[in-house]
């Protein structure tokens, strides 16, 4: 490739590297490719999400926020964003690598992103912290089956809910679980049997609110 030179502080193309006519920082000071925006996001206090787009999402969802938030001219091909948090503060900042489309060639921009945080709690982590559970999942049966099935269960159970509380009994664990149709849903994933009762516990905004406890009978 023909050698440049740049014409605002006279580096080489040889030695750094250049947009267009000009070496990579002269270009950018004078025309940046993108402006990063201020941003102040609400983040849970317990479990790390951030509430992005009226949804609680975890870091992973951030750099597709990013590429509506962040303005540019040009063709933005790709977001990295890793994020570093001081829990005792309420400004963080990302690690971001900006990958741009501009005059004609693809160039990756590092760069540092400072975030305002919004310390709250999550719905689901408020609910957790105030012991509230739409079903009770019981182990039953055989001790050993019991002791090998729980962690197993628990992990899927978080995977998509949260667990209230454990209660250990000398028959079997009891586990509350916040929500009533993925702790199903995860039971018959398992091709676990179970049997199911209702129990109504309250009203909530003039409906009548029912527990669901599950039985699974390990033989
Ligand atoms: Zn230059
Ligand atoms: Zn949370």
């Amino acid at each position: 490739m023909l050698q440049k030179t740049c014409p605002r502080c006279g580096k080489s193309s040889s030695d750094v590297a250049f947009i267009a006519a000009f070496c990579k920082d002269c270009y950018l000071q004078r025309q940046p490719l993108y402006e990063l925006p201020e941003l102040e996001l609400d983040r849970c206090v317990k479990c790390g999400r951030m509430r992005l787009k009226g949804f609680w999402r975890d870091e992973k969802q951030l750099p597709d926020y990013l590429r509506e938030k962040i303005k540019s001219n040009h063709v933005i091909k790709s977001i990295a964003a890793k994020l570093h948090v001081d829990p005792d503060s309420k400004l963080a900042h990302a690690d971001v690598r900006i990958t741009v489309q501009a005059e004609g060639q693809t160039v990756a921009l590092d760069d540092r992103l400072d975030f305002r945080f919004i310390k709250t709690q999550c719905p689901d982590c408020a609910l957790m912290s105030g012991g509230y559970h739409e079903a009770i999942i019981q182990l039953r049966g055989n001790p050993e089956r019991v002791e090998r099935l729980l962690p197993k269960l628990l992990r899927r159970l978080e995977a998509r809910t949260f667990i209230s509380k454990v209660v250990e009994h000398k028959e079997g664990p009891d586990i509350q679980v916040g929500k009533k149709r993925p702790a199903l849903e995860v039971l018959s994933q398992l091709k676990l049997e179970f049997e199911t009762s209702n129990k109504l516990v309250g009203e909530h905004q003039n409906k009548r609110v029912y527990r669901t406890t599950a039985c699974v009978r390990l033989e």
